[in-house]
């Protein structure tokens, strides 16, 4: 490169799951985000590119086979290229990866060497379903460009900072010990986003403030977290502990499991299935998003009101709980798909909690809007806040002050 090139200030953030992959490509000079995009059913003949340029040029979509991961990302190179944004480009300046699970070793962003790897390898039988499809979605784009530093973004890691008494399960220390077994939590980088964009919401710096993250997606957990720091969250070993999700039952207890192996004559991978694809709410009612059941509720759907209650009911147990672990709070920040867009969700949620401080002005929570935003009236002790998150931004945020700082 001549001392004439730009600094190279564009990432490409990927999150590779087992037949997908979600792609966006920003500028960090402006944050500004140039093209995004998905490829989905991987390895089916009905494959999907839906590529979004966002520097003037029209959607398109483009369908039929796409064998595996390698091909996938070839296809998005080509449509980037298409657009100027190609991923030989000089501008790059890193490739940023969600991995799902990265233990307890990592505690920040990473620079991925084999070592790395092994390690991400190390802990695919903590998360069988997400680990392995990082690998290979890190190994592609290391192929496509080898000489590109290639940074790791754990979910794991905001919730590394969790103390002992709130990541240790109560059962036999040496057998938890040898299968690594404890709380590691996950939706950290949404986590870290919110609890930072809320202080700054509130004109504080992150360290002066205690916040209830509650991320309601289809994936669902919250987490309490003191001037900045996680201090407990509500996903386990995996993230089928915790808030009723789209379809996971969260918490339960565990002997269910041993009463439908004895009594149901059910699998190990049966139950698998039912608690984390046929419960929550699809398991409930029959559907698991929210609009729907919304619409069912109007309607007088006692199964979709049922559903709604045990979900909600769930959330407050947790904004209790997490009350009691800050014992001061300043602000409950809803966010995700569910978080940011249903308003009756946020309402009922916090109903009936006024002592505790917590109350949400109806107005302001029928408020549509992409910006973060207070939703408690004025007289309320605790901020009830709307931030919408923004994970491939904090991604890109991460990797590119990894690279930029010459680690
Ligand atoms: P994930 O990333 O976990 O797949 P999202 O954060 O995108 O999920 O959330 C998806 C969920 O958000 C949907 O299943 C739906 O329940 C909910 N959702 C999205 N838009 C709305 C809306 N306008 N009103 C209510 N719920 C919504």
């Amino acid at each position: 490169m001549t001392s004439t090139d730009p600094t190279p200030s564009r990432v490409l953030v990927l999150n590779s799951g087992s037949s997908s992959v979600k792609y966006q490509l920003l500028d960090m000079a402006d944050s500004a985000r140039l093209a995004v995009g998905l490829v989905e059913r991987i390895g089916e003949e009905t494959s999907r590119l839906v590529h979004t340029p966002l520097t003037g040029g029209d959607k398109r979509e483009l369908t039929g086979p796409i064998a595996d991961h390698a091909a996938a990302l070839k296809a998005v190179s080509e449509e980037l290229a298409k657009d100027g944004l190609g991923l030989d480009s000089p501008e790059l300046a890193a490739i940023g990866h969600r991995v799902v699970h990265g233990g307890l070793k990592f505690s920040a962003p990473t620079v991925i060497t084999e070592e790395v790897m092994a390690e991400i390898e190390r802990l695919v039988p903590v998360a069988p379903l997400h680990n392995p499809a990082n690998i290979t979605g890190i190994r592609t784009a290391q192929s496509l460009r080898p000489d590109l530093p290639q940074v790791a973004v754990f979910d794991t890691a905001f919730h590394t900072t969790m103390p002992e008494h709130a990541a240790r399960y109560a059962i036999d220390v040496e057998t938890a010990d040898a299968h690594r077994i404890r709380r590691y939590g996950f939706h950290g980088t949404s986590h870290a986003y919110v609890s930072r964009e809320t202080a700054k919401l509130l004109g504080k710096d992150p360290s002066e403030v205690n916040v209830i993250v509650l991320h309601l997606g289809n994936g669902a957990s919250a987490s309490a977290v003191r001037g900045g720091v996680c201090v407990d969250t509500s996903m386990g070993l995996t993230p089928l502990e915790g808030l009723v999700m789209g379809t996971r039952s969260g918490d339960l207890d565990p002997a269910v499991i041993f009463h439908l192996e004895r009594v149901a004559g059910m699998s190990t991978d049966e139950i698998d299935t039912l608690l984390n694809k046929k419960s929550g709410l699809v398991g409930l009612c029959g559907d698991n998003d929210m609009r729907e059941i919304r619409r069912r509720i109007d309607e007088g759907d006692r199964r979709a009101a049922l559903a709604f209650d045990i979900y909600i009911h769930r959330l407050k147990k947790y904004i209790g709980a997490y009350y009691a672990v800050l014992g001061k709070v300043d602000a409950v920040a809803f966010t995700a798909g569910v978080g940011e867009n249903a308003a009756p969700v946020r309402e009922a949620a916090v109903l009936g909690l006024e002592e505790l401080g917590l109350a949400v002005d109806g107005e302001l929570n029928a408020v549509r809007s992409d910006a973060p935003r207070l939703i408690s009236p004025e007289y309320a002790r605790v901020a009830v806040a709307v931030v919408p998150t923004d994970e491939e931004l904090e991604i890109a945020t991460q990797a590119y002050a990894l690279v930029r700082s010459g680690a």
